[in-house]
């Protein structure tokens, strides 16, 4: 069985070379006698694989000394209580901003609704999330707790070009579709976060980058493991880690690391971002439905304004060897989404694919 180009939001294609390693490695881990899996995470050996996964981060965002580094579970919906719990300077009357740009922006905004005074400060839902709302900093409140966005908004293909200035009011972003995609300054951020599943590796790692001085504040009713502090006294291991998903993370940033980091990651998703693009943007058939200087370089979406004609071609496509091209259950449509792992054949091979489609289906 050949790899097919596989265009899932996520989990998501890994680097070949990462899994080849992964698999050269599996059962025994260097001169351990031991697969990863097997191994106490409190050993010398496995101390080293989650130390060198973090110095490699660190080196990748060019992440400062004063933010911690943390390896959690829970996905990235368990930030959007996760969050709330840590930052709130009080039980329902801490404030928190909100810009709601999409799903997962929505979701965080319903969650910490249970124990925040949220302020929904912006919003594009009445437009289909089909942009960035336009915001007013006006509307935010300097005596807010945090101020929260969703970095790229993974199921309607959208995504910050600039940040908003929130002053001195921490900066929280969800960075699950886009993290090491493109170059971000971290100390515009008071906590970065990332389900891994889109561009790291596989699901049940959860990284968050926080501030110190955001340490150390949770709320009384917060459990003892979504405590970032306790968490970050204990270098990510109150408890078991997911400690495969942090040696397998480790890889991709290794891989990363020698592939140029993330400003040639930058580099070439922009080049890849834009054949797709470029291609949507002649195309008599396919259409893509975002505000241009919006656009995701992660997450393309793309309809032809009839529900037959989009299922007939994910069919197509499908048989071709372009797997998972159908949009989100909540959109429709088609989405192609083009993490770091995706080579740049794969964005010319479906574009040559989508024409030939455009042709048949005049
Ligand atoms: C996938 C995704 C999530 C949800 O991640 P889980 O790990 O499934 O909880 C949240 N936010 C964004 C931006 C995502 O892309």
């Amino acid at each position: 069985m050949n790899r097919v180009y596989n265009f899932s939001a996520g989990p998501s294609m890994l680097p070949l070379p990462v899994l080849e390693r992964a698999q050269k490695e599996l059962v025994c881990y260097g001169d351990t006698g031991m697969s990863v899996m097997e191994m106490s995470h409190r050993s010398k050996m496995y101390e080293e694989i989650i130390a060198k996964a973090e110095a490699d981060l660190r080196t990748l965002m060019r992440i400062p000394e004063n933010y911690k580094v943390l390896f959690l579970q829970g996905g990235a919906s368990m930030q959007f209580a996760q969050v709330p719990l840590n930052l709130l300077s009080g039980y329902k009357t801490g404030k928190a901003d909100y810009i709601n740009s999409g799903n997962f922006a929505n979701l965080a905004i319903k969650e910490a609704k249970k124990y925040a005074d949220v302020k929904e400060v912006a919003s594009s839902k009445d437009i289909g999330y089909t942009q960035i709302p336009d915001w007013d900093e006006a509307e935010f409140r300097s005596d807010a707790d945090y101020f929260y966005i969703c970095g790229n908004n993974t199921i309607y293909g959208t995504r910050y070009t600039k940040l908003p200035e929130t002053g001195s009011v921490p900066l929280v972003a969800d960075l699950s579709s886009c993290i090491l995609s493109q170059e971000y300054d971290i100390t515009k951020f008071g906590i970065a976060f990332a389900g891994a599943q889109k561009n790291i590796g596989p699901a049940g790692v959860t990284i968050v980058i926080i501030r110190d001085d955001l340490l150390g504040h949770a709320l009384d009713i917060t459990p003892t493991m979504l405590d970032y502090k306790v968490m970050a006294d204990k270098g990510s291991m109150y408890n078991t880690p997911p400690t495969y998903g942090i040696y397998m993370a480790g890889l991709t940033f290794d891989y990363l690391l020698q592939q140029g980091g993330v400003a040639e990651m930058e580099k070439r998703n922009v080049e890849k971002a834009k054949i797709l693009y470029d291609y949507l943007d002649e195309s008599a058939l396919f259409h893509n439905p975002v505000r241009p200087c919006d656009r995701s370089l992660m997450n393309v979406t793309f309809v032809t304004g009839d529900a037959d004609k989009d299922a007939a071609f994910v069919k197509a496509a499908t048989a071709a060897g372009f797997v998972n091209l159908k949009g989100h259950r909540t959109v429709g449509g088609m989405r192609a989404s083009i993490y770091n792992a995706m080579p740049i054949e794969g964005i010319e091979k479906l574009v040559a694919f989508m024409k030939q489609f455009e042709v048949e289906n005049k």
